[in-house]
């Protein structure tokens, strides 16, 4: 079996940075990437809050930077794996740390696993998922051209991705739960600004129905108890995330939401053990966040790494 000295489980911007700081620090890391390199970012458009890379003839998209930070990681001499972590032991160093295909030991471990969209538990999500349910716009919008779609949460991905969407429906209902958004202010100019989008406040989506492919939501205002039904051709849903944690639920310390509990130098609970990214932090959520906290834990795993030896 494979011993390292460090492994890195996830490829987002966290885990992209902890590669490049600690290949810079001559830690040989591996990369065990999951199936798809750059995690939640490489389904995103245009990144317009990322500083250094916009300029005014051209906004990176998200699988741009990825390829960059990927590039960057590996010159400086991060190896990279594209497989899914299904079980870790953190009991004993060694750590294990076992995917779908091999097996692995490591001296010391960054998480970074990320999360995923949240799902709205309704009868016909799961049935419609990729008939007409969706939680990318950046990679179905194009199959919306000329059709009406619902965008459904009232955040910030819920108001960029309906705007994006605007590109190729024709209509964009935002369905949000209550009467104000809590996307910031400059999408929320955009988004009242935008012809093609219009709002059903107060309403939640109590099912979605259709027939082989989605035809409508079944709607109910939480005010009035009124319920109807919104005829549309596709259902985004961007209601926030759940952390990836199922492979260290018993592992490591999270808190009540699943979300890895970290110190303010990226150390989980176990020593050896960091975590970096959106897996540990449900507040800012942030390519540029992330990025600072792949940085961090890969500093201090550098450090305790040194003390051992
Ligand atoms: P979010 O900020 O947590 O917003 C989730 C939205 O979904 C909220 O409006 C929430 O309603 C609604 N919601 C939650 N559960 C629901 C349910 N079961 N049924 C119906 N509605 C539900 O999530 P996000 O928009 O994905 O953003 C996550 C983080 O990424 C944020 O920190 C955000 O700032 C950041 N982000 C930034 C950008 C950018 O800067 N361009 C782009 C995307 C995301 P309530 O408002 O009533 O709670």
């Amino acid at each position: 079996m494979q011993q390292e000295r460090v492994i890195i489980i996830g490829s987002g911007p966290a885990g992209l940075t902890a590669a490049l700081y600690t290949g810079r620090a001559m830690l040989n890391p591996l990369v065990i990437a999951g199936m798809q390199l750059g995690g939640q970012i490489s389904l995103t458009g245009e990144v317009e809050n990322y500083p250094g890379f916009w300029s005014p003839d051209h906004t990176p998209t998200g699988p741009e930077l990825v390829d960059v930070m990927h590039k960057q990681a590996e010159h400086f001499g991060a190896r990279f794996v594209y497989d899914e972590v299904v079980e870790v032991d953190f009991g004993v160093r060694p750590f294990r740390i076992k995917t779908y295909s091999a097996e692995y030991l490591a001296d010391s471990v960054i998480v970074t696993v990320g999360a995923s969209p949240t799902k709205l538990g309704v009868p016909g999500e799961a049935e419609y998922v990729g008939r007409g349910v969706s939680y990318c716009g950046t990679c179905d919008g194009f199959f919306f051209r000329n059709k009406d779609v619902v965008v459904v949460g009232g955040g910030d991905s819920a108001l960029e991705e309906g705007i994006f969407l605007t590109k190729f429906a024709n209509k964009v209902k935002v369905i949000h739960r209550r009467d104000q958004l809590r996307a910031g202010a400059i999408l929320q100019k955009r988004a009242f600004a935008n012809e093609k989008i219009s709002f059903i406040w107060d309403t939640v989506v109590e099912e979605i129905v259709g027939n082989g492919v989605v035809q409508g939501v079944r709607v109910k205002n939480v005010k009035t108890n009124e319920i109807r039904q919104v005829e549309t051709d596709g259902v985004f849903i961007f209601i926030g995330h759940d952390p990836n944690n199922h492979f260290l639920v018993g592992q490591l310390a999270m808190d009540e939401e699943g979300y890895v509990i970290t110190d303010e130098h990226y150390r989980t609970s176990v020593p050896g053990v960091y975590a970096a990214g959106e897996i540990q932090d449900p507040h800012f959520r942030q390519i540029s966040t992330s990025v600072g906290q792949g940085a961090g834990a890969a500093i201090e795993l550098e450090k305790w790494l040194a003390g051992q030896e």
